[in-house]
């Protein structure tokens, strides 16, 4: 009942302390791994600058040589129906943008993925996913686009405020259509097969409401290393997709710690709350672009042989505002989307138990996202939170369960990577 009674249970039971048992973690992680993971990490920071500079000197190509003023005199000779013009001009613009960003793609997604041993494609595997993607933006993007192009016509200057107001609509059909019509092109889905695997993930997610026919597996190993997992889809075609790495390269435990999280963003909506944040967003950037064209066509559109807002061959300099305010805005959209993966992380920690799961896994994810960065790094470039902070996430969280735990604790499962 005295301090002295107090003092020597505390001894003989030593408090857990969630930043050094993070610390034993992030330890686990051999130095040359981690050096590695920093190296591609931090690569991926100049390439979101080198991209920019690329669309955006693309961009001025397109113009300055009028290459975009032939595509459209192109568009309108094929069809003299303003739409039909519309279609074709967007299909044909999407062509040549990828194929004058295909060296850029080709190291990004191919040379440097095998460089870092992160993917599982050949050459021709690569270029094959290439060729659909670029299919299915073309002919997307080609009925929208044509769409919007009625709308700058129609609307002038105000075209930005009617497009905000479609915009959520518009993804909300690409976040209902693409796991129906869009991923099965790449991968192929199935229910979950391995009945050890299966059943506690099922019973998780029928505990917190979650249909079990809306679980899925499938095979990302065809393209990539990487474990990962994802909610898509809306209404009825919402679903919990676990990739095959994940399946087979963690145990148990760490599956079950992944699948909280999952099932988080679909307990939490957070589909549509995305939807919601990405609209306000892209109607600010749709603002943005409207008054870079108009800034920018005043003073070059007459030698680019521009006509108005509503001219086709304007497009490259609409998409270079885009970009140009995506990439200011990369900070906010991260920090949008790491905040719901940190809310995801701690229904998962709740709903699946697996604290020292959770943490093992985030160290396999330091594979291909640097574990400890300074905090406005973490800020500014990840759209997830580190690993450290999921780590230590997941050790406050233990430390406030110890009761359910062994106090030998932090028990480091062997990395089977
Ligand atoms: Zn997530």
């Amino acid at each position: 009942m005295t301090g002295f009674g107090t003092l020597m249970a505390a001894a003989a039971d030593k408090p857990f302390d969630p930043q050094a048992a993070t610390d034993t973690w992030l330890n686990t992680l051999p130095a040359a791994d981690r050096a590695k993971s920093d190296a591609y990490f931090e690569g991926g920071y100049i390439l979101q600058v080198w991209n920019l500079v690329l669309s955006l000197g693309i961009a001025w190509a397109l113009l300055r040589f009028q290459v975009t003023v032939k595509l459209r005199d192109l568009a309108e000779r094929f069809s003299r129906r303003r739409y039909v013009q519309g279609v074709v001009f967007v299909a044909l613009f999407i062509l040549v943008s990828t194929v004058l960003n295909l060296p850029s793609d080709y190291y990004e997604g191919f040379v440097r993925e095998h460089r870092f041993g992160l993917s599982n494609l050949s050459v021709g595997g690569w270029f094959g996913e290439q060729v659909k993607g670029l299919l299915v933006g073309m002919i997307f993007s080609s009925l929208i686009g044509s769409l919007l192009y009625l709308a700058l016509r129609k609307f002038q200057q105000r075209w930005w405020q009617m497009a905000a107001v479609v915009v959520p609509f518009l993804l909300f059909l690409v976040v209902v259509l693409a796991p129906v019509f869009v991923a099965p092109l790449f991968n192929t889905y199935k229910g979950l097969e391995s009945a050890a695997i299966r059943d506690p993930i099922l019973a998780m997610a029928r505990a917190n409401g979650v249909p079990a026919d809306n679980v899925y597996e499938f095979d990302a190993s065809k393209q990539t290393k990487r474990i990962s997992a994802n909610v898509s889809g809306a209404w009825g075609t919402i679903r919990v997709s676990l990739n095959d790495n994940l399946i087979q390269r963690c145990t148990p435990a760490e599956v079950q710690a992944v699948m909280g999280h999952e099932l988080g963003h679909y307990v939490l909506n957070h589909v549509y709350k995305l939807v919601i944040y990405q609209s306000l967003l892209l109607a600010a950037a749709l603002a943005f672009a409207n008054w870079f064209y108009g800034a920018a066509s005043r003073r070059w559109g007459g030698r680019w042989g521009l006509r108005g807002i509503d001219d086709f061959a304007g497009l490259p300099l609409l998409t270079a505002g885009l970009s140009l305010f995506m990439f200011c805005a990369t900070p906010i959209s991260n920090s949008i989307i790491r905040t719901t993966e940190a809310e995801a992380d701690i229904f998962g920690l709740n709903a699946a138990r697996q604290p020292d799961g959770f943490a093992s896994t985030a160290l396999k994810l330091a594979e291909y996202r640097k574990l400890s960065p300074g905090p406005w790094e973490e800020i500014v470039f990840y759209d997830h939170p580190s690993g450290r902070s999921r780590i230590l996430m997941a050790m406050k969280w233990k430390a406030e369960h110890l009761a359910e735990f062994p106090v030998s604790a932090p028990v480091v499962a062997p990395n089977g990577k």
